[in-house]
């Protein structure tokens, strides 16, 4: 048996990576990590984390400004910037530190470098020459830059954190994740924002209905929607960015974020030295357990594109440490993952959609739409709630619940259980709600707002 320098090593200290090198360690395993720019990737530097402290800025500025219609009298002279950006910064670095003192703490090695692979048991990390047993690709992924003119001259995601100062008006390009949530909290922040991608509503894949609630309203709170726009390039005008329509029409503003999907981030890993496949769109191709072309080494994470979200990346890492050194092997399942959007209202959701469901088979939909109390009294615009349960009509089995308003991130978490273990709707309503509150709206839904799948009906809706 050949002796390598590690039984794993890791080459990426984002949140696949992290917990993967952690739970090996912890299992007595000897452990190498190398990370090139920030621990903890991007999730907690330029991602979730910072995104957070951003929205929760937004909604102070709303509270403040809600305040006075429950007897508040408070003076709001606006938002400042650098007060924001400082506070979020400091949180990020102690994120930071935590991350490569679990790592040490640990025992595993860790590596502030460059890894690439030399072949398929050794790494050139820095100036080292490093060999290990078994490798895990963890790199994640970057911001795509769509191919289009003046490109170059607008932000994706990553320069948002590193912005000197809130833009006065900004065009976000993109209607995905990232697009809804920097417009819901730039907009709330005091910035003019017009919201432009190419589908009809945003967040295509989420409820239709949910889409369209959440179009409606980011409109009725002021933000500007051009749905259905295809970007033919962009531009610089004096200091202010323009955009370029396939419609012929120009926008203009003080700035651009294009938000359109993240890629692999595989440049310069060297994966062909080691015989590492990957697919059409540069994703390291793996199997269920991970494993990628080369029997010992393997991928997790965004890397891999397969459902990028920082709990999936960190339940994978850590099923695939136990499975090598902890005698536990395991995968972590992709079914059934609950999702948020810290849009403005958010978004939270499980399992299948309406639409989804239906094409299975009849399907009993429960819906409510409300104001909520606080809201009844404030008199804010678009923060109507929309609250819809999805069931088998066969079984009763609940198959998906979602939720746009107020909190529905933190609610959906709790319900979430419910359809991951396959629960049913009579199960749901023998809960007792907890009044009054919003989430009480999930356990007392009692006749359905329509069926939905089945061959009599007409009423199935639609994705667009
Ligand atoms: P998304 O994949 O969520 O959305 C991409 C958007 O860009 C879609 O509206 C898509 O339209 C559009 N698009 C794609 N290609 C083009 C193009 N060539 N021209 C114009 N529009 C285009 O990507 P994001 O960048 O918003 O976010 C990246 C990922 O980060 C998310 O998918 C998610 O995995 C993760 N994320 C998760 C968050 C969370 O959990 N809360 C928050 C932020 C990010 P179409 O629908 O037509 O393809």
């Amino acid at each position: 048996m050949p002796s390598y320098d590690f039984d794993l090593f890791v080459i990426g200290g984002g949140s696949a990576g992290v917990r993967c090198a952690r739970i090996a360690a912890g299992h007595g395993a000897r452990v190498g990590i190398a990370e090139s720019r920030f621990w903890g990737g991007t999730c907690v530097n330029v991602g979730c984390v910072p995104k957070k402290i951003m929205v929760q800025a937004a909604e102070y500025g709303q509270w403040a400004a809600d305040a006075g219609a429950f007897g508040w009298d408070i003076e709001n002279r606006g938002h400042d910037w650098s007060v924001l950006r400082e506070a979020r910064d400091r949180e990020v670095a102690r994120l930071n530190g935590i991350y490569r003192r679990l790592l040490e703490g640990n025992g595993a090695r860790v590596f502030e470098a460059h890894a690439r692979f030399l072949d398929a048991h050794t790494l050139q990390v820095g100036e080292e020459r490093v060999t290990a047993e078994r490798i895990v690709i963890a790199v994640g992924g970057r911001p795509i830059r769509p191919d289009l003119p003046g490109i170059d001259c607008v932000m994706i995601s990553d320069d948002l954190f590193t912005l000197e100062k809130r833009p006065e008006k900004i065009i976000i390009v993109g209607g995905g994740y990232i697009g809804v949530e920097f417009a819901g909290l730039l907009h709330a922040l005091g910035s003019e924002v017009v919201l432009t991608y190419r589908q009809r509503w945003p967040l295509r894949g989420f409820d239709q209905e949910l889409r369209e609630g959440l179009a409606e309203a980011l409109t009725a709170q002021g933000i500007k929607i051009n749905p259905g726009e295809t970007i033919t390039g962009f531009g610089a005008a004096g200091d202010g960015r323009i955009v370029e329509l396939a419609s012929g029409r120009v926008l203009e503003a003080d700035a651009v974020l294009v938000a359109v999907g993240r890629e692999p981030a595989t440049q310069g890993l060297g994966l062909e030295e080691a015989g590492v496949a990957v697919d059409a769109r540069g994703a390291v191709a793996v199997d269920e357990d991970h494993v990628t072309s080369v029997p010992h080494i393997y991928a997790i994470g965004d890397v891999t594109d397969r459902l990028n979200l920082t709990p999936m990346a960190t339940a994978v890492g850590h099923a695939l440490a136990d499975t090598l050194f902890g005698g536990r092997p395991r995968r972590a399942s992709y079914d059934n993952v609950p999702k948020a959007v810290f849009s403005s209202p958010p978004i939270g959701s499980v399992g299948l959609t309406e639409e989804e469901a239906a094409a299975r088979g009849p399907t009993d939909i429960y819906l409510t739409r409300f104001t909520p109390m606080r809201h009844t009294i404030s008199k804010r615009e678009g923060r109507r709630s929309l609250m819809k349960v999805v069931v088998d009509a066969k079984t009763d089995r609940l198959l998906g619940i979602h939720m746009l308003g107020e909190d529905a991130p933190e609610i959906l978490q709790g319900f979430a259980v419910a359809v991951v273990n396959g629960l049913t709707k009579a199960q749901l309503d023998a809960t007792i709600g907890i009044h009054p509150t919003a989430a009480e709206e999930f356990v007392t839904l009692r006749s359905p707002a329509r069926r939905a799948g089945d061959t009599q009906d007409e009423g199935g809706r639609e994705e667009v």
